[in-house]
């Protein structure tokens, strides 16, 4: 068991040992099925844990030239790219740092065909398409909701793959099972079943929760190699959750227990800063040692230190009273909250720390500090 209290807090704590773990089902997946897995980096960007996930995937896939870079630098192998729409400075740049870029739509097709047809030599151009297939009940995770901006659909797709144009791409899902994908590749077939065979490659996209304990891998794998020889195509899958799924935490400390009609914890994080997820997906996070609300003896609501009043974790219940100076640990922290810290309120950017739990190593890789704030503003 990790002893959190030598963490300075707030900080981040991925565990080596975790995303090994996460890391070995992928390249399991990838073993069997010839398909090439790319991180998201969206999702995950710690790139001090680059060597480690570079001994098991192909690559990464990027959302713009500053993930593509970072890609490029520090993780090595394939990069992919796709955006809603590219600059022509990005796209430039892109141009410089991708072996794949998948566009969103005709008319960014028609706007770069002329630099599309002058590198199609080293780079793979794809094209996104939206199957109209739901799997997403949060609306806003959903890029086949209606009126979605993400993907191509049928009706204003060419009969035949336009020039230089030599792959498609969909992602659809989030956080889903592999039966999700099977109901997708069966819609997506109906409706671009005849442009697939004039594919070399095919993206499914992340969205695939292959290292959930319950994820059905052999269903996956079955799917891969279906499609793969009806089509004669190269499977790509990008995954950004399934990477660093439960392999980190967010390490916290109490700063204050206030009464309010109801108990109050203040922490050193912050719901708005340091894990937005929080109140945009909405979630609730675990964390270790606790239950729901009124389970045991001590019910607390926590909330984080800015001003913002909605700034709350979330109600939780402890066999101890809280005080302050206690250590929070919060489970399940690595993906989509690393990425998406801010500096609201100018808070203290959380430290990051990688770690092993077998041989107790423990490496402070960063802290943050005043220019990390005034570094964006001016
Ligand atoms: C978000 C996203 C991913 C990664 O999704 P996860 O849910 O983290 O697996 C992959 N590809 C595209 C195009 C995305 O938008």
């Amino acid at each position: 068991m990790t002893d959190f209290s030598i963490f300075e807090t707030p900080a981040f704590a991925v565990d080596e040992v975790l995303l090994k773990r996460n890391l070995e089902i992928l390249s399991q997946i990838q073993k069997g099925t010839g398909a090439k897995i790319l991180l998201a980096l969206k999702g995950f960007a710690m790139y001090s844990a680059a060597p480690l996930v570079m001994q098991y995937l192909s690559g990464t896939c990027a959302s713009s030239p500053h993930e593509a870079r970072l890609g490029r630098e520090e993780f090595g192998g394939e990069v992919h790219s796709f955006a809603a729409a590219y600059s022509d400075s990005d796209f430039d740049e892109l141009l410089t740092l991708s072996d794949h870029i998948v566009l969103n739509s005709m008319s960014q097709y028609e706007h770069f065909k002329d630099r599309i047809a002058a590198h199609s030599d080293r780079i793979k151009f794809g094209l996104r398409i939206n199957p109209e297939h739901r799997e997403t009940e949060v609306e806003i995770y959903d890029p086949c909701a209606p009126f979605s901006r993400l993907g191509i659909t049928r009706k204003n797709f060419p009969d035949t793959l336009p020039p230089h144009i030599t792959g498609l791409h969909f992602h659809t899902l989030c956080e889903k099972n592999s039966d999700s994908l099977e109901r997708t590749i069966d819609a997506a077939e109906k409706k671009f079943g005849e442009l697939f065979h004039q594919c070399s490659w095919v993206n499914f996209g992340g969205g695939h929760h292959i290292t959930r304990e319950d994820y059905d891998l052999g269903l996956l794998s079955d799917l891969i190699i279906y499609f793969k020889n009806k089509y004669n195509v190269d499977i790509f899958l990008e995954p950004g959750e399934a990477v660093a799924l439960n392999t980190g935490f967010m390490v916290s400390t109490v700063l204050d227990v206030i009464n309010n009609n109801k108990k109050i914890a203040i922490l050193d994080t912050s719901a708005a800063a340091h894990m937005p997820d929080v109140i945009e997906m909405p979630y609730r996070p675990y964390i270790i040692g606790s239950e729901e609300a009124d389970v045991l003896p001590h019910t607390y609501r926590l909330g984080g230190l800015t001003c913002l009043a909605g700034d709350i974790i979330g109600e939780y219940s402890f066999k101890e009273p809280l005080k302050t100076g206690d250590r929070l640990v919060f489970t399940d922290m690595a993906h989509y909250s690393m990425v998406k810290t801010n500096t609201f309120n100018g808070i203290k950017l959380p430290d990051i720390y990688y770690f092993n739990s077998e041989t107790g190593k423990i490496i402070h890789r960063k802290s943050f500090g005043y220019s990390d704030f005034k570094g964006r503003l001016s």
